[in-house]
């Protein structure tokens, strides 16, 4: 029996050149036998029965928007993409709550939830093209992650298909379950090894009444890093606290809405949101953490200016880019009392390869996105870019830290995660792919 037998003939595709990479670069391209589109979850299990009967490996793809390699089908076989499986299938916006197929972009849950006074949280950088089933697998995060978690802590419920091809949910629409073990966040960050989403129940919150930014400028990342630290120590929460030096605001720093002042060369972005009344109180003691040895403190207040900030941050990555062409911008997370030897150490590690480097990212979660810059045309300076990642994940574990917050292990991370676990924490984690996965044929060559 071949796979057309058992898929809908509008869902089955030839192999095409966007389901075979990811925004990992790297030159890799994987190679795939068929690709599938299914429409429903049912198509989705035939795919997983039939692969699992004829032992083809089976890659599960969102939006292709991954850093890290992750949906490369690097051992050929089935690609399933889930951008047909892409209904809401419940809203209730009373009671805050969402029941959406895997294949719903990120921005269009956001737009959802917004248009009806609510928040869906997690605002990862790609928004408009990865998936919500993307964004689970791989536990994805964003600048809001520092008051509001990850994507993770607002999903209450999952439908997955696992091998060889049944259908299981694991939550609901429930707020509070702790009948069983949590399967349920086991899938969460699982990046297509041990079973493919294909639908999830989300929490929402009410929107705040007020975001205000407070942004810092300072003349070093010495003054800036103390700044945060003072943000950090200052007993209010702020939603969001961001970086940005001296390099990415030299390439960035143009398009910046409210003019770079002279001597700028360390940005501090935090953010007070909430009802009005606490939103102003939050922001003034914000404002006052910033200030001590800032070169300038902008407090934009109206939404258009709130917003063009927002969107000149998320433009950050694409000016970085643009700079030489090609850039590794990698996640790792250290501990907050590491945050200064992460963005100082980021322009000795570049100029020890000599590349281009800077870093960026959510200070508040230690979290950073250390970035290397490299021309395509020069094969020998992109080896150089991604030499220095290498001593930017040994950086990591030297400082006690994960070689990913965000974007996930992958093909990119594979063989880091026995250096950050350990022989028995890592035996553990194959032990746990077996009992989901004992052919090993969900996403091969990842994670693990
Ligand atoms: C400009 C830019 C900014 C970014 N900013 C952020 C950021 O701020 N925070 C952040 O966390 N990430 C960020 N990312 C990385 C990326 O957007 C996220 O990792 C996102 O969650 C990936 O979603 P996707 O739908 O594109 O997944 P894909 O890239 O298609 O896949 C990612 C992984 O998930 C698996 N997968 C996909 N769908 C499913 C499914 N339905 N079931 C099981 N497994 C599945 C794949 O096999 C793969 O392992 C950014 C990327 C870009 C290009």
């Amino acid at each position: 029996m071949d796979l057309a037998s058992v898929v809908a003939p509008e869902s089955l595709l030839e192999p095409q050149g966007r389901f075979l990479s990811d925004l990992m670069g790297r030159g890799v391209v994987g190679r795939a036998d068929a690709v599938v589109l299914p429409s429903s979850v049912d198509e989705v299990a035939a795919v997983m029965r039939w692969c699992y009967e004829n032992d083809v490996a089976l890659t599960a793809r969102g939006g292709g928007t991954g850093l890290a390699g992750g949906a490369i089908p690097v051992d050929g076989g089935v690609v399933i993409g889930f951008e047909r499986l892409n209904r809401v299938r419940q809203f209730d916006p009373l009671l805050w709550r969402m029941h959406v197929e895997a294949g719903v972009t990120t921005g269009d849950i956001q737009r959802l939830a917004r248009e009806n006074g609510l928040r869906f949280p997690p605002d990862p950088g790609a928004a408009e093209t990865s998936q919500i089933g993307g964004n689970i697998a791989c536990n994805a995060g964003g600048p809001h992650a520092f008051k509001y978690g990850v994507t993770g802590q607002w999903v209450t419920g999952i439908e997955a298909v696992v091998p060889p091809g049944e259908i299981v949910t694991f939550g609901g629409p429930l707020r509070k379950d702790v009948a069983a073990y949590d399967l349920k966040s086991l899938l969460v960050g699982s990046e297509g090894t041990l079973g493919l989403v294909t639908a999830a129940w989300l929490r929402l919150v009410p929107a705040p009444e007020l975001e205000l930014p407070v942004v810092g400028l300072y003349r070093d990342a010495e003054a800036g890093i103390s700044a945060i630290e003072r943000v950090l120590g200052s007993g209010v929460l702020p939603a969001a606290i961001e970086y940005l030096d001296d390099v990415t605001l030299r390439v960035s720093g143009e398009t910046y809405p409210f003019g770079l002042p002279a001597g700028a060369a360390f940005m501090v972005i935090t953010e007070a949101d909430g009802a009005a009344v606490e939103a102003r109180r939050v922001a003034g003691e914000l404002r006052e953490a910033l200030s001590e040895d800032a070169v300038a403190v902008h407090a934009p207040e109206g939404a258009d200016e709130v917003g063009s900030l927002w969107r000149w941050r998320g433009g950050v990555a694409f000016a970085i880019l643009a700079q030489r062409g090609g850039a590794f911008s990698e996640d790792i997370a250290v501990p907050l009392d590491r945050l200064r030897d992460v963005a100082l150490a980021t322009e000795r590690i570049g100029a020890r390869h000599d590349v281009p480097a800077l870093s960026f990212g959510h200070a508040g979660d230690g979290n950073i996105h250390t970035t290397f810059l490299f021309s395509p045309d020069e094969p020998d300076e992109e080896k150089r870019a991604d030499d220095a990642c290498h001593e930017l994940f040994d950086l990591a574990f030297e400082l006690g830290g994960t070689v990913t917050g965000e974007h996930g292990i992958g093909w990119l991370k594979r063989g880091q995660l026995i250096r950050q676990l350990g022989e028995t924490g890592y035996d553990l984690h194959t032990r746990l792919k077996r009992v989901f996965d004992p052919k090993g044929l969900l996403n091969p060559g990842k994670k693990l």
